[in-house]
Protein backbone atom coordinates (compact mmCIF):
# COMPACT_ATOMS: atom_id res chain seq x y z
CA UNK A 1 0.00 0.00 0.00
CA UNK A 2 0.99 3.73 -0.25
CA UNK A 3 0.48 5.75 3.29
CA UNK A 4 2.30 8.79 4.02
CA UNK A 5 4.63 8.42 0.86
CA UNK A 6 6.36 4.95 2.21
CA UNK A 7 5.11 1.21 0.85
CA UNK A 8 3.60 -0.23 3.73
CA UNK A 9 2.22 -3.74 3.83
CA UNK A 10 -0.78 -4.82 5.93
CA UNK A 11 -0.18 -5.03 9.92
CA UNK A 12 -1.41 -8.67 10.25
CA UNK A 13 1.00 -9.45 7.25
CA UNK A 14 -2.25 -10.53 4.85
CA UNK A 15 -2.38 -10.54 1.25
CA UNK A 16 -4.73 -10.62 -1.57
CA UNK A 17 -3.42 -12.17 -4.62
CA UNK A 18 -4.22 -9.71 -8.20
CA UNK A 19 -4.97 -12.16 -11.78
CA UNK A 20 -4.57 -11.74 -14.86
CA UNK A 21 -7.87 -11.95 -16.74
CA UNK A 22 -6.64 -12.94 -20.28
CA UNK A 23 -4.77 -16.12 -18.55
CA UNK A 24 -6.00 -16.29 -15.26
CA UNK A 25 -2.62 -16.20 -13.94
CA UNK A 26 -1.49 -14.79 -10.65
CA UNK A 27 -0.01 -11.32 -11.73
CA UNK A 28 1.15 -9.63 -8.25
CA UNK A 29 0.05 -9.97 -4.56
CA UNK A 30 -0.68 -6.71 -2.53
CA UNK A 31 -1.43 -6.09 1.13
CA UNK A 32 -5.52 -7.20 2.51
CA UNK A 33 -5.43 -4.18 4.90
CA UNK A 34 -8.24 -4.11 7.92
CA UNK A 35 -9.52 -1.36 9.56
CA UNK A 36 -6.94 -0.27 11.69
CA UNK A 37 -4.43 -0.41 8.71
CA UNK A 38 -6.98 2.11 6.89
CA UNK A 39 -7.08 4.69 9.82
CA UNK A 40 -3.60 4.51 9.71
CA UNK A 41 -4.13 6.13 6.35
CA UNK A 42 -6.78 8.36 7.20
CA UNK A 43 -4.81 9.58 9.93
CA UNK A 44 -1.58 10.35 7.34
CA UNK A 45 -4.03 12.65 5.63
CA UNK A 46 -5.33 14.33 7.90
CA UNK A 47 -2.24 15.18 9.09
CA UNK A 48 -0.96 16.18 5.78
CA UNK A 49 -4.01 18.62 5.29
CA UNK A 50 -3.18 21.28 7.74
CA UNK A 51 0.34 21.81 5.44
CA UNK A 52 -1.36 21.62 2.45
CA UNK A 53 -4.53 23.08 2.71
CA UNK A 54 -2.49 26.18 3.67
CA UNK A 55 -0.39 25.98 0.52
CA UNK A 56 -1.22 28.89 -1.88
CA UNK A 57 -2.98 27.38 -4.73
CA UNK A 58 -0.38 28.13 -6.85
CA UNK A 59 2.32 26.36 -5.21
CA UNK A 60 -0.32 23.44 -4.88
CA UNK A 61 -0.66 23.54 -8.74
CA UNK A 62 3.34 23.43 -9.58
CA UNK A 63 3.51 20.95 -7.46
CA UNK A 64 0.76 18.98 -8.68
CA UNK A 65 2.04 19.68 -12.36
CA UNK A 66 5.80 18.68 -11.55
CA UNK A 67 4.57 15.06 -9.83
CA UNK A 68 2.33 14.83 -13.06
CA UNK A 69 5.25 15.51 -15.51
CA UNK A 70 7.04 12.46 -13.68
CA UNK A 71 3.79 10.29 -14.02
CA UNK A 72 4.01 10.84 -17.82
CA UNK A 73 7.61 9.83 -17.74
CA UNK A 74 6.46 5.83 -16.35
CA UNK A 75 3.15 5.73 -18.20
CA UNK A 76 4.51 2.68 -20.46
CA UNK A 77 4.69 1.10 -17.39
CA UNK A 78 1.29 2.33 -16.01
CA UNK A 79 -0.37 1.42 -18.80
CA UNK A 80 1.56 -2.09 -18.87
CA UNK A 81 0.31 -2.75 -15.46
CA UNK A 82 -3.38 -1.82 -16.14
CA UNK A 83 -3.89 -4.23 -19.06
CA UNK A 84 -1.99 -6.91 -16.84
CA UNK A 85 -4.96 -6.65 -14.19
CA UNK A 86 -7.88 -5.05 -15.79
CA UNK A 87 -7.43 -7.21 -19.29
CA UNK A 88 -7.86 -4.46 -21.75
CA UNK A 89 -6.04 -3.75 -24.48
CA UNK A 90 -2.71 -1.95 -24.64
CA UNK A 91 -3.38 0.82 -26.57
CA UNK A 92 -6.58 1.44 -24.06
CA UNK A 93 -4.65 1.54 -21.35
CA UNK A 94 -2.36 3.90 -22.66
CA UNK A 95 -5.53 6.19 -23.67
CA UNK A 96 -6.53 5.67 -20.35
CA UNK A 97 -3.09 6.18 -18.18
CA UNK A 98 -2.96 9.85 -20.38
CA UNK A 99 -6.27 10.72 -19.22
CA UNK A 100 -5.44 10.41 -16.00
CA UNK A 101 -2.44 12.55 -15.86
CA UNK A 102 -3.93 14.82 -17.88
CA UNK A 103 -6.88 15.06 -15.41
CA UNK A 104 -4.21 16.27 -12.99
CA UNK A 105 -2.61 18.84 -15.21
CA UNK A 106 -6.13 20.32 -16.24
CA UNK A 107 -7.12 20.59 -12.18
CA UNK A 108 -3.79 22.23 -11.39
CA UNK A 109 -4.30 24.58 -14.02
CA UNK A 110 -7.23 25.59 -13.20
CA UNK A 111 -6.40 26.37 -9.58
CA UNK A 112 -3.37 28.50 -10.96
CA UNK A 113 -5.84 30.08 -13.48
CA UNK A 114 -7.78 31.47 -10.49
CA UNK A 115 -10.99 29.14 -10.37
CA UNK A 116 -11.22 29.45 -6.42
CA UNK A 117 -11.56 33.14 -6.44
CA UNK A 118 -14.54 33.87 -4.37
CA UNK A 119 -16.67 37.12 -4.52
CA UNK A 120 -17.75 40.10 -3.06
CA UNK A 121 -21.26 40.63 -2.27
CA UNK A 122 -22.63 44.13 -1.37
CA UNK A 123 -24.67 44.04 1.41
CA UNK A 124 -27.68 46.70 2.85
CA UNK A 125 -26.55 46.87 6.47
CA UNK A 126 -24.21 49.93 6.47
CA UNK A 127 -20.10 49.37 6.40
CA UNK A 128 -20.64 45.74 5.69
CA UNK A 129 -19.32 44.24 2.97
CA UNK A 130 -20.64 40.44 2.15
CA UNK A 131 -17.52 37.86 0.54
CA UNK A 132 -17.90 34.12 -0.23
CA UNK A 133 -14.72 32.06 0.02
CA UNK A 134 -14.14 28.48 -0.96
CA UNK A 135 -12.53 26.19 1.55
CA UNK A 136 -11.40 22.16 1.07
CA UNK A 137 -13.67 19.94 3.05
CA UNK A 138 -10.76 17.70 4.11
CA UNK A 139 -9.66 14.26 4.01
CA UNK A 140 -11.53 12.26 0.93
CA UNK A 141 -12.38 8.58 0.34
CA UNK A 142 -12.22 7.86 -3.00
CA UNK A 143 -13.71 4.45 -3.76
CA UNK A 144 -12.80 2.96 -7.40
CA UNK A 145 -14.65 0.54 -9.37
CA UNK A 146 -12.25 -2.10 -11.80
CA UNK A 147 -13.26 -1.21 -15.49
CA UNK A 148 -11.49 2.29 -15.43
CA UNK A 149 -9.26 2.15 -12.21
CA UNK A 150 -7.40 5.44 -13.40
CA UNK A 151 -9.96 7.78 -15.05
CA UNK A 152 -12.37 7.11 -12.53
CA UNK A 153 -9.45 7.39 -9.69
CA UNK A 154 -8.45 10.65 -11.66
CA UNK A 155 -11.79 12.18 -12.02
CA UNK A 156 -11.91 12.60 -8.01
CA UNK A 157 -8.31 12.97 -6.74
CA UNK A 158 -7.14 15.56 -9.42
CA UNK A 159 -10.10 17.89 -8.48
CA UNK A 160 -9.86 16.97 -4.66
CA UNK A 161 -5.81 17.52 -4.20
CA UNK A 162 -6.03 20.63 -6.21
CA UNK A 163 -8.63 22.70 -3.92
CA UNK A 164 -6.47 21.58 -1.06
CA UNK A 165 -8.09 18.39 0.18
CA UNK A 166 -5.85 15.15 1.14
CA UNK A 167 -7.38 11.59 -0.23
CA UNK A 168 -7.11 7.93 0.76
CA UNK A 169 -8.02 5.89 -2.53
CA UNK A 170 -9.77 2.33 -2.30
CA UNK A 171 -9.14 0.49 -5.34
CA UNK A 172 -11.37 -2.44 -6.48
CA UNK A 173 -9.75 -5.45 -4.90
CA UNK A 174 -8.44 -6.44 -8.44
CA UNK A 175 -6.92 -3.52 -10.17
CA UNK A 176 -4.53 -2.44 -7.34
CA UNK A 177 -1.97 -2.94 -9.30
CA UNK A 178 -1.34 0.58 -11.59
CA UNK A 179 -3.30 2.92 -9.04
CA UNK A 180 -0.54 2.08 -6.54
CA UNK A 181 2.32 2.97 -9.30
CA UNK A 182 0.88 6.09 -9.83
CA UNK A 183 0.46 7.11 -6.54
CA UNK A 184 4.31 5.98 -5.94
CA UNK A 185 5.23 8.01 -9.18
CA UNK A 186 3.43 11.35 -8.05
CA UNK A 187 5.29 11.05 -4.83
CA UNK A 188 8.68 10.72 -6.81
CA UNK A 189 7.77 13.72 -8.68
CA UNK A 190 7.14 15.98 -5.30
CA UNK A 191 3.86 15.24 -4.27
CA UNK A 192 3.69 15.88 -0.42
CA UNK A 193 3.43 12.91 2.06
CA UNK A 194 -0.05 11.81 2.97
CA UNK A 195 -1.38 14.06 0.33
CA UNK A 196 -2.14 11.05 -1.43
CA UNK A 197 -2.76 7.21 0.13
CA UNK A 198 -3.73 3.93 -1.32
CA UNK A 199 -5.35 1.09 0.68
CA UNK A 200 -5.69 -2.34 -0.86
CA UNK A 201 -8.21 -4.28 0.70
CA UNK A 202 -12.04 -5.82 0.90
CA UNK A 203 -14.69 -2.88 0.16
CA UNK A 204 -16.72 -3.74 2.98
CA UNK A 205 -13.89 -3.49 5.36
CA UNK A 206 -11.79 -0.46 3.80
CA UNK A 207 -14.41 1.13 2.30
CA UNK A 208 -16.44 0.68 5.21
CA UNK A 209 -13.87 2.53 7.90
CA UNK A 210 -13.07 5.70 4.87
CA UNK A 211 -17.17 6.11 5.15
CA UNK A 212 -17.47 5.78 8.91
CA UNK A 213 -14.58 7.40 10.22
CA UNK A 214 -15.09 11.31 11.07
CA UNK A 215 -12.18 12.42 10.09
CA UNK A 216 -13.25 11.68 6.49
CA UNK A 217 -15.36 14.10 5.33
CA UNK A 218 -16.33 13.52 1.97
CA UNK A 219 -16.62 10.68 -0.15
CA UNK A 220 -16.58 10.07 -4.11
CA UNK A 221 -17.84 6.43 -4.99
CA UNK A 222 -18.00 4.93 -8.49
CA UNK A 223 -19.77 1.43 -8.46
CA UNK A 224 -22.44 -0.27 -8.65
CA UNK A 225 -25.99 0.88 -8.14
CA UNK A 226 -26.60 -1.48 -5.31
CA UNK A 227 -23.19 -0.76 -3.45
CA UNK A 228 -23.92 3.28 -3.66
CA UNK A 229 -27.19 2.50 -1.42
CA UNK A 230 -25.10 1.13 0.73
CA UNK A 231 -22.35 3.79 0.89
CA UNK A 232 -25.44 6.71 1.11
CA UNK A 233 -26.65 4.93 4.27
CA UNK A 234 -23.54 3.95 6.02
CA UNK A 235 -22.54 7.58 5.25
CA UNK A 236 -25.37 9.34 6.40
CA UNK A 237 -24.48 8.67 10.07
CA UNK A 238 -21.92 11.38 9.80
CA UNK A 239 -23.72 13.33 7.62
CA UNK A 240 -20.73 13.23 4.71
CA UNK A 241 -20.45 14.97 1.45
CA UNK A 242 -21.07 12.06 -0.85
CA UNK A 243 -20.83 11.98 -4.98
CA UNK A 244 -22.40 8.44 -5.93
CA UNK A 245 -21.69 7.74 -9.71
CA UNK A 246 -23.04 4.48 -10.39
CA UNK A 247 -24.91 2.22 -12.89
CA UNK A 248 -26.55 3.27 -15.88
CA UNK A 249 -28.34 1.81 -19.06
CA UNK A 250 -28.19 4.21 -21.61
CA UNK A 251 -30.62 4.19 -24.39
CA UNK A 252 -29.39 5.27 -28.29
CA UNK A 253 -32.38 6.34 -30.46
CA UNK A 254 -31.67 5.78 -34.14
CA UNK A 255 -34.33 8.07 -35.86
CA UNK A 256 -35.19 7.12 -40.05
CA UNK A 257 -33.67 10.32 -41.00
CA UNK A 258 -30.60 9.44 -39.28
CA UNK A 259 -27.26 8.31 -40.67
CA UNK A 260 -27.04 5.07 -40.39
CA UNK A 261 -23.33 4.58 -40.89
CA UNK A 262 -22.45 7.53 -38.39
CA UNK A 263 -24.89 6.11 -35.95
CA UNK A 264 -23.56 2.12 -36.47
CA UNK A 265 -20.62 2.83 -35.96
CA UNK A 266 -21.02 5.19 -33.15
CA UNK A 267 -23.24 2.71 -31.08
CA UNK A 268 -20.84 -0.06 -31.65
CA UNK A 269 -17.86 2.12 -30.22
CA UNK A 270 -20.20 2.42 -27.49
CA UNK A 271 -21.39 -0.48 -26.73
CA UNK A 272 -18.30 -2.71 -26.93
CA UNK A 273 -15.13 -0.24 -25.94
CA UNK A 274 -13.88 -1.87 -23.06
CA UNK A 275 -15.31 -5.40 -23.46
CA UNK A 276 -18.98 -3.14 -22.56
CA UNK A 277 -17.68 -2.96 -19.06
CA UNK A 278 -18.54 0.77 -19.15
CA UNK A 279 -21.15 2.93 -17.27
CA UNK A 280 -21.48 5.24 -20.15
CA UNK A 281 -22.04 2.69 -22.79
CA UNK A 282 -25.14 2.38 -25.33
CA UNK A 283 -27.21 -0.93 -23.50
CA UNK A 284 -30.18 -0.80 -25.43
CA UNK A 285 -30.79 1.04 -29.28
CA UNK A 286 -34.32 1.74 -30.18
CA UNK A 287 -34.80 1.94 -33.75
CA UNK A 288 -37.21 3.43 -36.29
CA UNK A 289 -39.04 0.64 -37.91
CA UNK A 290 -38.50 1.58 -41.49
CA UNK A 291 -34.37 1.40 -41.14
CA UNK A 292 -34.53 -1.50 -38.36
CA UNK A 293 -33.28 -3.71 -40.69
CA UNK A 294 -30.67 -2.19 -42.66
CA UNK A 295 -29.07 -0.76 -39.05
CA UNK A 296 -28.81 -4.28 -37.79
CA UNK A 297 -27.11 -5.18 -40.84
CA UNK A 298 -24.80 -2.82 -39.86
CA UNK A 299 -24.09 -3.03 -36.51
CA UNK A 300 -24.16 -6.87 -36.46
CA UNK A 301 -21.78 -6.67 -39.27
CA UNK A 302 -19.49 -3.89 -36.78
CA UNK A 303 -19.45 -6.71 -34.22
CA UNK A 304 -18.28 -9.83 -36.08
CA UNK A 305 -15.45 -7.90 -37.35
CA UNK A 306 -14.00 -6.49 -34.26
CA UNK A 307 -10.60 -8.39 -32.94
CA UNK A 308 -10.31 -10.11 -29.81
CA UNK A 309 -7.19 -11.02 -28.24
CA UNK A 310 -5.13 -10.53 -24.89
CA UNK A 311 -4.77 -7.38 -23.80
CA UNK A 312 -1.04 -7.40 -24.98
CA UNK A 313 -1.74 -8.10 -28.61
CA UNK A 314 -1.32 -4.68 -30.15
CA UNK A 315 -3.78 -5.02 -32.78
CA UNK A 316 -6.28 -6.61 -30.20
CA UNK A 317 -10.15 -4.30 -30.33
CA UNK A 318 -11.19 -6.27 -27.16
CA UNK A 319 -9.78 -8.06 -24.53
CA UNK A 320 -11.54 -10.80 -22.59
CA UNK A 321 -14.37 -9.71 -19.73
CA UNK A 322 -12.37 -8.77 -15.84
CA UNK A 323 -14.04 -11.63 -14.26
CA UNK A 324 -15.79 -15.42 -15.22
CA UNK A 325 -18.65 -13.77 -12.70
CA UNK A 326 -18.65 -10.84 -15.13
CA UNK A 327 -18.59 -13.40 -18.10
CA UNK A 328 -21.46 -15.96 -16.30
CA UNK A 329 -23.82 -12.73 -15.57
CA UNK A 330 -23.59 -11.78 -19.45
CA UNK A 331 -24.38 -15.35 -20.52
CA UNK A 332 -27.57 -15.79 -18.30
CA UNK A 333 -29.01 -12.14 -19.31
CA UNK A 334 -28.36 -13.29 -23.03
CA UNK A 335 -30.27 -16.43 -22.47
CA UNK A 336 -32.75 -15.05 -20.39
CA UNK A 337 -33.65 -12.97 -23.69
CA UNK A 338 -33.31 -16.22 -25.81
CA UNK A 339 -35.37 -18.36 -24.25
CA UNK A 340 -38.30 -14.80 -24.49
CA UNK A 341 -37.85 -15.45 -28.13
CA UNK A 342 -34.44 -13.44 -28.43
CA UNK A 343 -33.11 -13.63 -31.67
CA UNK A 344 -28.82 -13.67 -31.86
CA UNK A 345 -27.77 -11.84 -34.89
CA UNK A 346 -23.70 -11.06 -33.95
CA UNK A 347 -21.32 -13.16 -31.76
CA UNK A 348 -23.61 -15.33 -28.62
CA UNK A 349 -20.84 -17.58 -27.88
CA UNK A 350 -17.14 -17.77 -26.11
CA UNK A 351 -14.99 -17.44 -28.77
CA UNK A 352 -13.29 -20.67 -30.19
CA UNK A 353 -9.14 -21.25 -30.21
CA UNK A 354 -7.21 -22.38 -28.12
CA UNK A 355 -5.53 -18.27 -27.31
CA UNK A 356 -8.83 -17.81 -25.65
CA UNK A 357 -9.24 -21.12 -23.73
CA UNK A 358 -7.67 -19.47 -20.33
CA UNK A 359 -9.49 -15.95 -20.45
CA UNK A 360 -12.82 -14.71 -19.85
CA UNK A 361 -13.85 -14.11 -23.39
CA UNK A 362 -16.93 -13.44 -24.59
CA UNK A 363 -17.75 -12.58 -28.44
CA UNK A 364 -19.38 -9.02 -29.57
CA UNK A 365 -23.14 -9.89 -29.24
CA UNK A 366 -26.38 -8.26 -31.01
CA UNK A 367 -29.50 -9.23 -30.38
CA UNK A 368 -33.41 -8.52 -31.73
CA UNK A 369 -37.05 -8.87 -31.04
CA UNK A 370 -36.58 -9.01 -27.28
CA UNK A 371 -39.75 -8.77 -25.24
CA UNK A 372 -39.98 -5.70 -22.96
CA UNK A 373 -39.73 -7.54 -19.76
CA UNK A 374 -36.62 -9.82 -20.98
CA UNK A 375 -33.77 -8.53 -18.00
CA UNK A 376 -31.41 -6.77 -21.02
CA UNK A 377 -33.99 -4.22 -20.74
CA UNK A 378 -34.56 -3.83 -17.37
CA UNK A 379 -30.52 -4.63 -15.57
CA UNK A 380 -27.46 -3.17 -16.28
CA UNK A 381 -25.78 -5.35 -18.90
CA UNK A 382 -22.25 -4.99 -18.06
CA UNK A 383 -20.56 -6.99 -21.26
CA UNK A 384 -20.25 -6.75 -24.67
CA UNK A 385 -24.33 -8.08 -25.38
CA UNK A 386 -26.13 -5.05 -27.14
CA UNK A 387 -30.37 -5.50 -27.75
CA UNK A 388 -32.01 -3.83 -30.30
CA UNK A 389 -35.99 -3.05 -30.27
CA UNK A 390 -38.08 -1.71 -33.23
CA UNK A 391 -40.09 1.42 -32.32
CA UNK A 392 -42.83 3.60 -34.36
CA UNK A 393 -42.50 6.88 -33.18
CA UNK A 394 -39.92 9.12 -31.06
CA UNK A 395 -42.91 9.14 -28.50
CA UNK A 396 -42.51 4.92 -28.24
CA UNK A 397 -38.74 5.64 -28.07
CA UNK A 398 -38.62 8.58 -25.31
CA UNK A 399 -41.23 6.16 -23.66
CA UNK A 400 -39.19 2.95 -23.52
CA UNK A 401 -35.55 5.05 -22.85
CA UNK A 402 -36.86 6.58 -19.53
CA UNK A 403 -38.52 3.14 -18.60
CA UNK A 404 -35.31 2.52 -17.03
CA UNK A 405 -34.56 2.61 -13.30
CA UNK A 406 -30.97 4.34 -14.67
CA UNK A 407 -30.62 7.72 -16.03
CA UNK A 408 -26.83 8.43 -16.42
CA UNK A 409 -26.20 8.46 -20.30
CA UNK A 410 -28.22 8.79 -23.62
CA UNK A 411 -27.95 9.65 -26.89
CA UNK A 412 -30.17 9.86 -29.97
CA UNK A 413 -29.24 9.84 -33.72
CA UNK A 414 -31.55 12.31 -36.07
CA UNK A 415 -30.39 15.01 -38.63
CA UNK A 416 -33.82 16.99 -37.53
CA UNK A 417 -32.93 20.07 -34.72
CA UNK A 418 -36.82 19.31 -33.19
CA UNK A 419 -36.10 15.72 -32.60
CA UNK A 420 -31.97 16.60 -30.94
CA UNK A 421 -34.47 18.96 -29.11
CA UNK A 422 -37.16 16.73 -27.66
CA UNK A 423 -34.42 14.07 -26.54
CA UNK A 424 -32.49 16.74 -24.94
CA UNK A 425 -35.78 17.86 -22.85
CA UNK A 426 -37.41 14.65 -22.55
CA UNK A 427 -34.46 11.95 -21.40
CA UNK A 428 -34.20 11.71 -18.05
CA UNK A 429 -30.14 11.31 -18.26
CA UNK A 430 -27.15 13.22 -16.97
CA UNK A 431 -25.95 13.64 -20.60
CA UNK A 432 -27.50 13.75 -24.22
CA UNK A 433 -25.35 12.81 -27.11
CA UNK A 434 -26.61 14.32 -30.39
CA UNK A 435 -25.19 11.91 -33.18
CA UNK A 436 -21.80 11.50 -31.23
CA UNK A 437 -19.84 8.71 -30.08
CA UNK A 438 -20.23 8.11 -25.55
CA UNK A 439 -17.11 10.04 -24.51
CA UNK A 440 -17.30 11.72 -21.22
CA UNK A 441 -15.66 15.08 -21.98
CA UNK A 442 -13.27 16.74 -19.46
CA UNK A 443 -15.11 20.45 -19.91
CA UNK A 444 -18.32 19.35 -19.55
CA UNK A 445 -19.90 18.02 -15.65
CA UNK A 446 -20.78 14.09 -15.89
CA UNK A 447 -23.15 12.59 -13.13
CA UNK A 448 -26.68 10.81 -13.56
CA UNK A 449 -30.22 11.09 -12.31
CA UNK A 450 -32.37 8.70 -11.01
CA UNK A 451 -30.77 5.17 -10.07
CA UNK A 452 -27.72 6.47 -11.86
CA UNK A 453 -26.64 8.65 -8.40
CA UNK A 454 -26.46 12.14 -7.70
CA UNK A 455 -23.10 14.99 -7.68
CA UNK A 456 -21.01 15.69 -10.34
CA UNK A 457 -17.40 15.14 -12.06
CA UNK A 458 -15.67 17.05 -14.49
CA UNK A 459 -16.40 20.22 -15.48
CA UNK A 460 -15.91 23.13 -13.35
CA UNK A 461 -18.84 22.14 -12.02
CA UNK A 462 -16.60 19.00 -10.27
CA UNK A 463 -14.92 21.99 -7.59
CA UNK A 464 -18.63 22.54 -5.62
CA UNK A 465 -18.48 19.12 -4.52
CA UNK A 466 -14.67 18.79 -3.43
CA UNK A 467 -15.14 22.50 -1.84
CA UNK A 468 -17.39 24.15 0.94
CA UNK A 469 -18.40 27.80 0.47
CA UNK A 470 -18.38 30.28 3.34
CA UNK A 471 -20.03 33.27 3.44
CA UNK A 472 -18.28 36.35 5.73
CA UNK A 473 -19.37 39.19 6.75
CA UNK A 474 -16.58 42.27 7.50
CA UNK A 475 -18.26 45.25 9.07
CA UNK A 476 -15.82 48.14 9.94
P1 LIG B 1 -18.81 -2.37 -6.91
O1 LIG B 1 -19.89 -1.50 -6.38
O2 LIG B 1 -18.87 -3.82 -6.66
O3 LIG B 1 -17.38 -1.90 -6.35
C1 LIG B 1 -16.93 -0.57 -6.47
C2 LIG B 1 -15.94 -0.27 -5.35
O4 LIG B 1 -16.65 -0.28 -4.11
C3 LIG B 1 -14.82 -1.29 -5.21
O5 LIG B 1 -13.63 -0.64 -4.81
C4 LIG B 1 -15.35 -2.19 -4.08
O6 LIG B 1 -14.33 -2.88 -3.39
C5 LIG B 1 -16.01 -1.16 -3.20
N1 LIG B 1 -17.00 -1.70 -2.29
C6 LIG B 1 -17.66 -2.89 -2.36
N2 LIG B 1 -18.51 -3.01 -1.31
C7 LIG B 1 -18.37 -1.90 -0.55
C8 LIG B 1 -18.96 -1.45 0.67
N3 LIG B 1 -19.88 -2.16 1.32
N4 LIG B 1 -18.59 -0.25 1.16
C9 LIG B 1 -17.69 0.49 0.50
N5 LIG B 1 -17.07 0.11 -0.64
C10 LIG B 1 -17.43 -1.06 -1.17
O7 LIG B 1 -18.74 -2.03 -8.46
P2 LIG B 1 -17.86 -2.77 -9.58
O8 LIG B 1 -16.43 -2.73 -9.17
O9 LIG B 1 -18.51 -4.06 -9.91
O10 LIG B 1 -18.01 -1.74 -10.80
C11 LIG B 1 -18.95 -1.84 -11.79
C12 LIG B 1 -20.12 -0.90 -11.54
O11 LIG B 1 -19.65 0.45 -11.50
C13 LIG B 1 -21.16 -0.92 -12.63
O12 LIG B 1 -22.46 -0.91 -12.09
C14 LIG B 1 -20.93 0.40 -13.38
O13 LIG B 1 -22.03 0.87 -14.09
C15 LIG B 1 -20.50 1.29 -12.28
N6 LIG B 1 -19.75 2.40 -12.81
C16 LIG B 1 -20.29 3.67 -12.74
C17 LIG B 1 -19.63 4.74 -13.31
C18 LIG B 1 -20.18 6.12 -13.22
O14 LIG B 1 -19.38 7.07 -13.32
N7 LIG B 1 -21.47 6.34 -13.04
C19 LIG B 1 -18.37 4.56 -14.02
C20 LIG B 1 -17.90 3.20 -14.04
C21 LIG B 1 -18.58 2.18 -13.43
P3 LIG B 1 -13.95 -4.41 -3.74
O15 LIG B 1 -13.38 -4.39 -5.13
O16 LIG B 1 -12.95 -4.74 -2.71
O17 LIG B 1 -15.22 -5.20 -3.65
Amino acid sequence: MFINGEHVGAASGATTEVHNPATGAVVDTVPRADAEDTRRAIDAAAAAFRAWSKLPPTKRAHILEHAARTVRAGLEDVARLLTSEQGKPIRDSRIEAERCVENIEIYAGMVRGGVLAGKQVPLPAHNAMGLVVRRPIGVVGAIIPWNFPLTLMANKIAPAMAVGNTVVVKPASTTPLATLRIAELLADGGLLPGVLNVVTGPGAVVGEELIRNPLVRKIGFTGETGTGKEVARSAAGELKHVTLELGGSDAAIVCDDADLDLAARTVAIGRFFNAGQACLAVKRVYVFDSVADAFVEKIAARAKRLKLGSGTDESAQMGPLHTDKQRLEIEAQLADAVSRGGKVVAGGNRPAGEEFGAGYYFEPTVVVDVPDDARVWTEETFGPLLPIRRVSSLDEAIALANSSEYGLGSSIFTRDMARAQRAIDELDAGYTWVNAVQIAHDELPFGGTKHSGYGKEHGTEVLDYYTEQKSVVFAS
